[in-house]
């Protein structure tokens, strides 16, 4: 084999809880997670001259070490030690910096993709103990579907799949960094979503349950800097979604729709808006 392609699907967090800030830095969190079918597509080739070249249709993203997609491949030469003789190209769709770990994604179809390309045989655990260590959402984009993740994300319990809908996607343009909502999150004057009803309802296929529920702690913190978040809120609920929510620390938001054509209705008023460029119709992965 001298080539692979593989897609990166996008994620959304139907819910996010944050428990504890630990010494580290890093957060104790407990979120259900949801790989959508938004994706980047990569394609990953053996090269004749030593190095790893990565190349994207986007010209902001960074080429080098600062591509996660090029870290993960570092990683992966690494630990095997093999010789990194590869091109990486990545042809992104997925919105940069939304709350939607596109690039975690991508870091983890270029672990699953090398692995199968060098036929390396390193195993699922292996490839997400390798994936924590680049980005705390990576080993959930490894496993896919629908799981808890707890920790700072690397302890997974895959769940059953979540109740199929349509899956409205808008991110409007301005961006908070997640480092910044992290650091302004007040655990003791926040929300808690309540996790494990979340869970029963999954469990149950309750889709209306599972929209009643919807929440993200990390909301109230990034709605102060963008307004324009809980209204892409409203509009979507006038619009029929059965629930809406921003995902990760955003300022991307899904609206979940059970019937078909109230979804389209939606993405097509959306389409023509202001955030029309980046409002994608999706379903669970
Ligand atoms: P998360 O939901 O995990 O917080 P995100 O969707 O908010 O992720 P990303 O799209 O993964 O954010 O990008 C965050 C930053 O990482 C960007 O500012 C970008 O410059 C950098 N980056 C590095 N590699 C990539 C990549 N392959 N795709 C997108 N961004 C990348």
């Amino acid at each position: 084999m001298e080539s692979i392609e593989i897609k990166a699907y996008a994620k959304i967090n139907l819910g996010l809880d944050v428990l504890s800030r630990r010494p580290d830095g890093y957060h104790n969190v407990r979120m259900i997670m949801q790989t959508i079918r938004l994706h980047d597509k990569l394609e990953i080739g053996l090269t004749k001259s030593n190095g790893i070249y990565v190349k994207t249709n986007l010209s902001y993203l960074p080429n080098d070490k600062n591509n996660l997609v090029y870290r993960a491949a570092e990683l992966f030469f690494k630990t095997t030690e093999i010789s990194p003789q590869v091109y990486i190209t990545l042809q992104k769709r997925i919105p940069v910096a939304a709350g939607l770990a596109g690039g975690s994604s991508d870091a983890a179809a270029t672990l699953t993709a090398l692995n199968e390309l060098f036929d390396t045989g390193l195993s699922a655990d292996h490839l997400r103990a390798m994936g924590v260590q680049l980005g705390a959402d990576i080993p959930f984009c490894l496993l896919q579907g629908t799981a808890l993740s707890e920790g700072i994300g690397e302890i997974l319990t895959p769940l059953t799949p979540a109740p199929q809908c349509h899956c409205l996607i808008v991110k409007p343009p301005a961006s908070v960094s997640t480092r910044y909502v992290y650091e302004n999150l007040c655990l003791d004057h926040v929300v808690h979503p309540d996790i494990d009803a979340m869970l029963s309802a999954i469990q149950c296929g309750s889709l209306s349950g599972l929209c009643s529920l919807l929440g993200n702690v990390l909301e109230s913190v990034t709605l102060q800097k963008l307004p324009e978040i809980a209204v892409i809120k409203e509009q979507m609920l006038s619009l029929g979604a059965m629930g809406a929510l921003m995902s990760g620390s955003g300022p991307t938001v899904f609206g979940l729709f059970s019937d078909r054509s109230a979804a389209e209705r939606a993405y097509y008023e959306f389409k023509v808006g202001e955030f029309g460029k980046t409002t994608y119709l999706t379903q669970f992965f």
